[in-house]
């Protein structure tokens, strides 16, 4: 990252790539790719429709390297809205 003469930009943290990609970087952990909440029903129709319709959890973990705005609750309720999930009480326990 290259050092910026900006103090507030040097101490938030995300930086954009040379395609302009924004990247947020947690503590002690991966720069995690942002993506606008306009992709989140897109990006969460892959992890969890395409995924067998699996739990939060296994969709969340399936997310890690992306940074959506309030993610862990859009993921919530859009799991908790899943019109298959509701109707055909998928089992999501191994008998
Ligand atoms: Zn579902």
């Amino acid at each position: 990252m290259e050092a910026s003469q900006d103090p507030i930009k040097a101490r938030l943290p995300y930086s954009l790539d040379d395609q302009g990609l924004l990247y947020f970087h947690p503590l002690n952990a991966e720069p995690s790719l942002c993506l606008p909440k306009a992709m989140t029903k897109d990006i969460f129709a892959l992890v969890h429709d395409e995924q067998g319709h699996q739990g939060f959890q296994a969709a969340w973990h399936k997310l890690r390297g992306i940074t959506f705005y309030k993610g862990a609750k859009l993921l919530r309720d859009y799991i908790t809205h899943c019109p298959v999930c509701r109707d055909n009480a998928v089992p999501r326990h191994k008998p």
